[in-house]
């Protein structure tokens, strides 16, 4: 009986082997496997045909096929970016080198409470091929601005206008959004209630979707904040996730264990809430967010600001459409040219910033953005480490340098340099764990059958090296990059390759 078992599971795997065999196909011999599961490197030749994986293990080569030797170095599954402003730049650029020379292969768009309708999405990305995949989630800010207008958001919505909402958003899910995300920090959903939010949460939970949220305060109110993230997700039983998890409050500094032992006894009892993170102390967003009370003109708040939530001397401005010369300075130095202290000068840049808006309606694009260098190094290690923490960039292309170097970023300094946790555990928290958060089940790890998202990179020398000054510097370390099959990163160049693929929720 045993050998009848024996013959039919041969005979299985003979017959797989035929019909793989018919076409050539490529084989990447000479590898240290990290499979995305988190389970240890092990020596394997993976053979890719079409756009699949078809054989892992110890593979002869057929004559037709393409030989790559990996030269002893690692073959991961190609990364996935949970929380990605890279669409942008892919829309003019789609070849793009921010994704793949970090070796993203799959992109998480819509991100902080603004999204693009999916019957859009799916045109779009169907005449226009881009790099790295792509998945989407709905914002609650976008819903806002069609249901409210986008100039009359800085209110609750009202019934029929909150109906409107969720007409929409289950149109959304059923066509392939993965979730509602929300930017509760941002005007324009700030002044949602709690309960706009969660009847908006229950329809995507309803859907079967996810729920991701750059909460409403990372600085003085988060305590608060992240309650309300935690009643979503025990109100309405679906994953919640804090979107690029940080403590941006100096007097709070130092006690990420309290907010993970705080998230972790909300899973204790039920509620499925996790979070993703970038590595760096530093964020990238609007001057206005560093008033919690959205006080703009006030002298007591900016210099609140000044002492509390961002460090003037380390902060540079990374895009300033009412005077370029800004660019790349600190808000000190800024002050020092104004002659102004740091905190008037905060106030005086966002005036100048409105006053531009009124005078340019027409113009597109973010009129002004901060690096804040606002968090301490010992909380993201300890974020990082969170066993419920994936990796993200939060990156686009330029400015912060997360756009470029997020990904390597984890595994230069935090893997290879301080230990802080073995290349396999970091390689799951970018692949097989987002993976397993977003259900997509045929992506994320090296298997028989699933996409040909892979990255091989050397261990030894994968590094960052993008920074605020040079912030589109290419990684170190990403010798080749597939998506679906296809090479589209080798040698520090894009290869021209567009086989990105919108992937809807089931
Ligand atoms: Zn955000």
């Amino acid at each position: 009986m045993a050998q009848v078992k024996w013959f039919i599971l041969a005979s299985f795997i003979c017959i797989q082997s035929i019909s793989v065999n018919a076409q050539p196909g490529t084989i990447i011999t000479n590898i240290q496997l990290v499979d995305g599961t988190g389970k240890p490197a092990s020596r394997a030749s993976v053979r890719i045909q079409g756009d699949k994986i078809v054989a892992i293990g110890a593979l002869k080569p057929n004559k037709m096929d393409q030989v790559i030797d990996g030269k002893g170095k690692v073959l991961a599954p190609g990364f996935i970016d949970s929380h990605s402003h890279h669409f942008g730049d892919l829309t003019k650029n789609r070849s793009g080198l921010s994704t793949s020379s970090q070796g993203i292969t799959t992109i998480v768009i819509g991100q902080d409470g603004n999204g693009y309708p999916m019957d859009s999405l799916s045109k779009w990305m169907i005449e226009n091929p881009v790099v790295s995949n792509v998945a989407s989630y709905t914002g609650q800010s976008s819903l806002r601005e069609i249901a409210m207008g986008e100039n009359d958001l800085y209110r609750n919505a009202t019934v029929p206008e909150l109906q409107k909402m969720k007409t929409i958003l289950a149109s959304e899910l059923a066509k392939g959004s993965f979730g509602l995300s929300t930017g509760l920090e941002y005007e324009a959903a700030f002044y949602s209630s709690k309960q706009e939010v969660i009847d908006l949460a229950k329809v995507t939970a309803a859907n079967q979707g996810l729920y991701t949220s750059h909460i409403r305060s990372e600085d003085l109110h988060m305590d608060e904040a992240i309650d309300e993230i935690i009643e979503i997700g025990r109100q309405t039983k679906m994953p919640v996730q804090v979107s690029h998890i940080k403590i941006a409050n100096k007097l709070n500094w130092g006690t990420a264990n309290l907010i993970l032992e705080k998230l972790n006894q909300a899973r204790k009892t039920g509620v499925n809430i996790s979070a993703d993170v970038y590595p760096y102390t530093f964020w990238n967003s609007t001057l206005r967010v560093l008033f919690p009370g959205k006080d703009f003109d006030n002298l007591a708040s900016a210099e609140m600001a000044t002492k509390q939530l961002f460090d003037p001397n380390e902060s540079v401005l990374v895009q300033f459409a009412p005077n370029p010369n800004y660019v790349g300075k600190t808000i000190t130095a800024i002050g020092v040219e104004r002659n102004e202290q740091p905190a008037q000068a905060l106030i005086s840049l966002i005036q100048l910033a409105e006053d531009f808006k009124k005078a340019n309606p027409n113009y597109t694009g973010s009129v002004e953005a901060i690096a804040g260098k606002a968090m301490s190094e010992e909380d993201i290690k300890t974020f990082l480490a969170w066993p419920e923490s994936i990796i993200c960039s939060d990156g686009n292309s330029g400015g912060h340098p997360r756009g470029y170097g997020a990904f390597t970023r984890v595994l230069g300094r935090y893997v290879r340099e301080s230990n802080l946790m073995p290349l396999e555990k970091a390689i799951y928290k970018m692949t097989g764990q987002s993976a397993d958060f977003f259900g997509f089940k045929n992506r994320g790890r090296i298997a028989v059958g699933n996409f040909a998202d892979l990255v091989l990179l050397d261990p030894a020398t994968v590094m960052d090296e993008a920074n605020l000054k040079n912030s589109k510097a290419l990684s170190k370390g990403i010798e080749m990059v597939w998506v679906n099959g296809q090479l589209v990163y080798q040698a520090q160049k894009a290869t021209g390759n567009l086989p990105g693929v919108l992937i809807k929720r089931k």
